[in-house]
């Protein structure tokens, strides 16, 4: 049979399941990374699978998010992954080596392995052909413990690039129109393959910057082949051994196809505050701008950076904007100082800011009250920067440079001749900040400090469940809403006690006081709950708040596998109309809980307060009923006697 990439990586990946999509799957991982703000959790799980070594053939532990040392916190996690990832055998990046997503591509990522990383970007790996998808830190430290990674057989879209990339427009463009076309609900359950003409020209931070955004259509993940582009590109960077091809049959077969006329793609720009809120630059073309941030996972690269020096080399920065640059790693950095670059950026005007993650999850640079900032990132959902009302666009590098300078939203194609920038025949890559783990860990000492807190302990469900619902919400939950990422709680990750205090602050402040006190409760919600990032503490939070059950129309997928790890029953609305049926503090009652989790495929919820009985969806496979039957996924895994 003809295979599509993804076939060919989860075909010779396979541990069980059949490849037919919608069907659970387990595939073996060959590769995992970890950053700090979600791999604390990941390597407490870690130590409570007693587990001596990683059993993966390489896992990286990046230190990224959390950077600033304001207090003792961040420090504090940064040193308890670096004993960790000693002793158990995990590569550990340093804080200021670069963001994850970036350094991965760079210096490990391989064509046709598999990565599994607890961080919803990771699928940035499939730039170069790698099978790479974003999970909660249980299930990479139960891939580091040596078991298979669960998930349904996804459906593969080919996307389709006809013609050329027109000067001034880039990858970025390429995945905004896609995002425009099917929102951020519309990868959900797929894999985009990335073919035809348009594809093969592309460079490898071009493709993974497509890739990476392929999370923000709810993709599984997003696959470019590894061809002579991917070889020179890893032989740029000394590792041309690491090279394989991969390619879909000719004439393999897709579930579904889109088309994109590269020859008529535009400069795009995703307004606030939504990656899908997709529209023309020239149509905001004029709008005032406050601040421009160019960085992030999705546009830090090398080639990025050096189209914007070109854009920026003998000009200023308009008086009235802040334009801060994050570069994504310090091999991009120390490129940046070696061929000039970096001094043209100084002397333009921009702020430098350290190699990480920084103003994406704000950390640092939020913009003034009510303020516009123009920022090549990868999300733009309300309060992310940090500041509750500022609006933030998402565009190209080359838009945001042109913006810079004019201080309004800008058609780069009305700015001049558009920048060339070509790929180096070697990278630098001194690989000083890597800290490789000794060949046996088993004398090293983990270091605790006071901010590594246990973490909550799911528990088996009971035989019956009476609970009110102490929160109701709309459509779009992201992770941030659930669980706020600003900077100030940013260092207690690895703390979810105090963490939890602020789940759900921004939506209703009451919440967290309440359901502690209630001890069992139940949220509802509508679609696409859950969005946004992979962060397991949108489950732990609720978790620790005593919550039950999250009753929904549909979920973000990471998320409510994140839910099923902790032993939190996700159930859906079996008509989406009776979300309307229940109200804030209504009592909810199932009965035979524990026997209907085990084998019915609908249960019947009963809202006491009016008096009616709702049908609601536990579309769960057979493991994951096993999951939530023993408590979690953690217990899951010790009574099935390890993985
Ligand atoms: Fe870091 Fe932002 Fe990328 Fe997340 S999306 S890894 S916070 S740069």
């Amino acid at each position: 049979m003809k295979q599509t990439m993804t076939a060919k990586i989860i075909g010779s990946h396979l541990v069980s399941g059949k490849m037919v999509a919608g069907e659970e799957i387990g595939i073996r991982i060959d590769q995992t990374l970890t950053q700090d703000s979600t791999g604390t959790m990941a390597y407490l799980q870690l130590e409570a699978m007693n587990i001596p070594r990683v059993k993966t053939k390489l896992s990286v532990a990046y230190i990224d998010h959390n950077t600033l040392q304001t207090g003792y916190e961040n420090a504090d996690d940064h040193l308890f992954i670096q004993t960790v990832a000693a002793k158990h055998g995990i590569v550990f990046s340093k804080p200021g080596n670069g963001i994850c997503h970036q350094v991965n591509v760079e210096r490990f990522g391989r064509p046709g392995w598999t990565l599994l990383g607890s961080d919803s970007h990771t699928p940035t790996g499939g730039g170069i052909g790698m099978l790479a998808i974003g999970a909660g830190g249980l299930d990479v430290a139960v891939a580091m413990a040596g078991g298979a990674y669960y998930l349904k057989m996804p459906k593969v879209c080919r996307v389709e690039l006809t013609g050329k990339l027109q000067p001034w427009v880039s990858g970025k463009d390429i995945i905004l129109e896609l995002l425009r076309r099917l929102s951020v609900k519309g990868g959900t359950g797929r894999v985009f393959e990335y073919t035809g003409e348009g594809a093969a020209r592309l460079t490898v931070p071009e493709r993974a910057t497509i890739t990476n955004m392929g999370a923000e259509l709810g993709a599984t993940t997003s696959l470019f082949a590894s061809d002579e582009m991917t070889r020179a590109f890893l032989a740029a960077q000394g590792r041309e051994a690491d090279w394989t091809a991969l390619a879909p049959d000719e004439g393999a077969e897709y579930d579904e196809t889109v088309v994109i006329n590269l020859d008529e793609l535009q400069p795009l720009v995703a307004k606030p505050h939504s990656p899908d809120n997709v529209a023309p630059v020239a149509e905001l073309a004029g709008s005032k701008v406050d601040q421009v941030a160019i960085g992030s996972c999705t546009n830090s690269s090398y080639l990025d950076l050096i189209k914007v020096a070109k854009i920026l080399e003998g000009k200023q920065v308009h008086p009235d904007v802040s334009l801060v640059i994050a570069p994504g790693s310090r091999q991009v950095l120390g490129m940046l100082a070696d061929s000039g670059a970096l001094s043209v950026l100084l002397r333009a005007g921009a702020r430098i800011l350290e190699c990480a993650c920084g103003p994406c999850i704000g950390m640092g640079q939020s913009p003034k009250s009510g303020g516009v900032s123009l920022r090549t990132f990868n999300r733009n959902f309300e309060g992310r920067s940090g500041t509750p009302d500022a609006k933030v666009y998402l565009v190209s590098p080359e838009v945001a440079a042109v913006s810079a300078l004019t201080g309004t939203i800008t058609d780069p194609r009305t700015f001049g001749a558009a920048p060339v920038a070509v790929m180096p025949d070697k990278f630098i890559s001194d690989d000083n900040l890597l800290v490789f783990p000794p060949a046996d860990g088993q004398a090293v000492e983990v270091v605790r400090g006071p901010n590594i807190k246990p973490f909550p302990k799911a528990q088996p469900p009971a035989e019956s469940l009476r609970a009110p619902v102490l929160l109701k919400v709309g459509d779009n939950i992201t992770t941030d809403h659930i669980m706020p990422s600003h900077a100030s709680l940013l260092p207690y990750r690895s703390n979810i006690p105090h963490l939890a205090k602020y789940c759900f602050s921004g939506v209703d402040s009451s919440f967290p006081e309440r359901a502690l006190q209630a001890q069992g409760g139940i949220i509802v919600g509508g679609n696409n709950y859950g969005q946004g990032s992979s962060r397991e503490h949108a489950a732990l939070a609720p978790l620790y708040l005593g919550i039950k059950a999250v009753l929904v129309q549909s979920f973000a997928r990471i998320h409510r596998a994140n839910l099923v790890n902790f032993g939190i029953v996700p159930l859906l609305f079996a008509d989406s109309a009776d979300y309307a049926g229940i109200s804030l503090n209504d009592e909810l009652v199932i009965e035979n809980l524990r026997d209907q989790l085990s084998a019915a495929t609908v249960l019947t919820v009963r809202n006491v307060t009016t008096g009616k009985d709702i049908p609601v969806k536990w579309e769960a496979t057979e493991r994951e009923r096993q999951i939530i039957l023993a408590g979690g996924l953690l217990n899951y895994t010790r009574q099935a006697g390890g993985v």
